[in-house]
């Protein structure tokens, strides 16, 4: 078994207070992703699940169990670090037993967690050079080996591959869940770049500022961001958000521009009557009309991001960026938004407004 429950945890650093009262609840052998922007507070969290730094208040549980006052050495957990050291003078093979040797683990049970590792990790035919004979993504395989042969049931990892170049990064990932499928051990995996935590995930903790902002599926945390940070944070280009006034089923766009509110749930939008509101909607869900009817987008920047453009521009005085397959020939056009796909936010709290 290897569930983790946080309780009510806090951090400070002296005065500063970096991690204020989190709770959280991870399931047995469940992926979850720690993200956010650098200096949230990811690694601080990931740190005091290991035990390496010490917890200013709240609870630690694996299994039920309080470990919060455990050394790193007494919880069962294997961690990779962002700047793993592996030791220079050991060969691979000897990098990735050193410690099972050094816990005087039966030589045999170490033997064979060495082969499986080596195989799992394609390092079989390396396994006799030294680190500098290696390349970063081989690094980087033996820094994984040696927190695998652990066989520990929680599994650590604090942006083990931000080192790598891009390509090598997504075989790592997929080497990664190749590894849970086959130890299905609780993972945590800390990470600020969105598509790996897409990639990783079964669920995303989202961080901002030390406060957990949505922890769900990839899916809802793209889908139904429960506020304007999540919304702006996962997707590139990210979600657009747009003033707006709401009145008798419609939304008006600087008092000129009025779309159709009708099919949007108007139980949420009652007390919302008269009142502004934060709009969002994803580049994607915005369309290109042939037809001169819709919304006039007059463009300003196009990107090009290789299998579609990112057109950059405004309606009326308020910044949009469009999603399109095809290069406009014009440099103003006519547009249409999917309402299906519009997320409300209140202007005040900038939450969901399906989550008041
Ligand atoms: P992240 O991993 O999300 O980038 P960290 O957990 O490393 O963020 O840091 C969170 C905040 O705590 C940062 O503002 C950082 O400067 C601060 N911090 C981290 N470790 C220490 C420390 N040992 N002493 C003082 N401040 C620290
Ligand atoms: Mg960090």
């Amino acid at each position: 078994m290897g569930t983790l429950e946080l309780k009510n945890l806090c951090k400070s650093f002296g005065d500063t207070k970096v991690i204020e009262n989190l709770t959280l609840k991870i399931n047995d052998g469940e992926r979850v992703v720690f993200l956010g922007p650098s200096g949230c507070g990811k690694s601080t969290i990931l740190r005091m699940i290991s035990g390496i730094e010490s917890v200013s208040d709240g609870q630690i549980l694996f299994d039920d169990k309080d470990v919060t006052n455990y050394a790193p050495g007494e919880r069962d957990i294997a961690m990779v670090f962002q700047n793993y050291a592996l030791y220079p003078h050991m060969s691979v093979e000897k990098n990735i037993t050193y410690a099972l040797k050094r816990n005087k683990i039966p030589k045999e049970d170490i033997e064979q967690r060495l082969h499986q590792a080596l195989s799992i990790l394609d390092l079989n035919h390396l396994k006799e050079r030294k680190p500098s004979e290696l390349s970063g993504g081989q690094r980087q395989r033996v820094a994984l080996g040696r927190a695998v042969v652990k066989n520990a049931s929680y599994f650590l990892l604090d942006e083990p591959l931000s080192n790598l170049d891009a390509l090598l990064r997504v075989s790592a990932r997929r080497e990664l869940l190749h590894l849970h499928d086959m130890y299905q051990h609780t993972f945590i995996f800390v990470t600020h770049d969105q598509l790996e935590a897409m990639a990783l995930a079964d669920r995303i903790a989202l961080f901002d500022k030390g406060e957990i902002q949505m922890f769900d599926t990839p899916e809802n945390v793209y889908n139904h961001p429960s506020n304007v940070f999540t919304a702006r944070f996962i997707g590139t280009p990210p979600m657009n958000i747009l003033d707006a006034k709401y009145e008798k089923n419609q939304l008006i766009f600087e008092s000129k521009l009025y779309i159709d509110a009708k099919t949007l749930n108007q139980q949420n939008l009652e007390p919302y009557e008269g009142r502004s509101l934060l709009v969002g909607i994803r580049p994607e869900a915005i369309y290109i009309k042939e037809e001169p009817t819709g919304i006039r987008f007059e463009i300003e920047d196009i990107e090009n991001l290789g299998e579609s453009y990112s057109l950059i521009g405004k309606i009326n005085q308020q910044m949009l960026t469009v999603k399109s397959y095809k290069r406009p020939e014009q440099s103003v056009v006519n547009i249409k938004f999917d309402m299906s796909k519009v997320t409300l936010f209140d202007p005040n709290t900038e939450m969901n407004i399906e989550e008041r």
